[in-house]
């Protein structure tokens, strides 16, 4: 059983949907804390009312780009974990930027990375204690999501060895296939850095799917998407940790 997960950019989208995966498993965790920029903003209401129906699930502001919304955050979280460690963090949020090659330009990329590396970079480094306190809370089970586990949601996008396959001329997203390379690699430091604290670590593609970043033309509602990531995040080993894995439990290559 997950006691407890965090996920971040959880008022839309597959964050969403995440949140409400969390609550249909047959024993929930006992701390759901979904996390978003702005709780009481007109794209939070469905998640506002979900929070309203069920005590497990903690309704926090994260912004994962602003180091200081974060540490606030975790401040929250320590108080409701009353002292244990959290299980799970899933840094979700996520922004994409269109540009091709010949126009992308500094404050994209800039912005893109901000929010797709920093953000994860620093949401781990402020909650990195209290997932080490899960670890050493659960020493005796082997590496996974019942232990400690931080996932970072990634994308196809960021493969290299994919490109060949995924590029599109007219689709190039370029600042953000950089961004999510940047955190693949990002993903793979972490999995080598924390491995010694019994924390594992792995990048999760979630298919392609119909949200505002996928667009309406991704052939995945949140629905499968969400759910074949539950069933990955219950089958997450050693085997994966420092990998990039889809939503349907595939390896993917860098
Ligand atoms: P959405 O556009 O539906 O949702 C993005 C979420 O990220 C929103 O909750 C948004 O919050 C939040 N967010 C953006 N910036 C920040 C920030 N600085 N701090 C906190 N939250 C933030 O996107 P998806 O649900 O599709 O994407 C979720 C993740 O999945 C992303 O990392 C994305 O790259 C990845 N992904 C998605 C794919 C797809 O096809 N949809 C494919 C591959 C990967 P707000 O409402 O405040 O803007």
């Amino acid at each position: 059983m997950i006691g407890s997960v965090l996920v971040t950019g959880s008022n839309r989208g597959i964050g969403f949907e995440l949140i409400n995966k969390f609550l249909c498993r047959s024993q929930p965790p006992e701390k759901i804390f979904a996390t978003c920029r702005n709780p009481e903003g007109p794209r939070s209401e469905e998640l506002r009312i979900l929070a309203s129906k069920h005590t497990n699930i903690v309704l926090l502001p994260l912004d994962a780009s602003n180091i200081e919304s974060v540490k606030k955050a975790a401040v929250e979280v320590e108080k409701y974990l009353n002292g244990s460690g959290l299980n799970l963090l899933i840094n979700n949020a996520g922004v994409i930027s269109r540009e091709k090659l010949e126009k992308v330009d500094a404050d994209e990329m800039i912005d893109t990375f901000k929010t797709n590396v920093v953000g994860p970079l620093q949401v781990s480094q402020v909650f990195y204690p209290l997932l080490k306190k899960s670890a050493e809370e659960n020493a005796e089970k082997p590496l996974g999501c019942m232990k400690a586990a931080l996932v970072n949601v990634s994308s196809m996008l960021g493969s290299i060895e994919r490109t060949p396959l995924t590029f599109q001329p007219e689709n190039q997203v370029i600042s953000y296939r950089v961004s999510k390379a940047a955190l693949n690699m990002l993903t793979r430091l972490q999995a080598e850095s924390y491995k010694k604290d019994g924390i594992l670590c792995t990048a999760l593609h979630p298919g392609w799917v119909k949200t505002e970043l996928g667009t309406e033309r991704a052939p995945l509602t949140t629905h499968e998407s969400a759910t074949g990531i539950m069933d990955v995040l219950g089958s997450l080993s050693e085997k994966q940790n420092g990998l990039l894995v889809s939503w349907e439990g595939n390896v993917i290559p860098w």
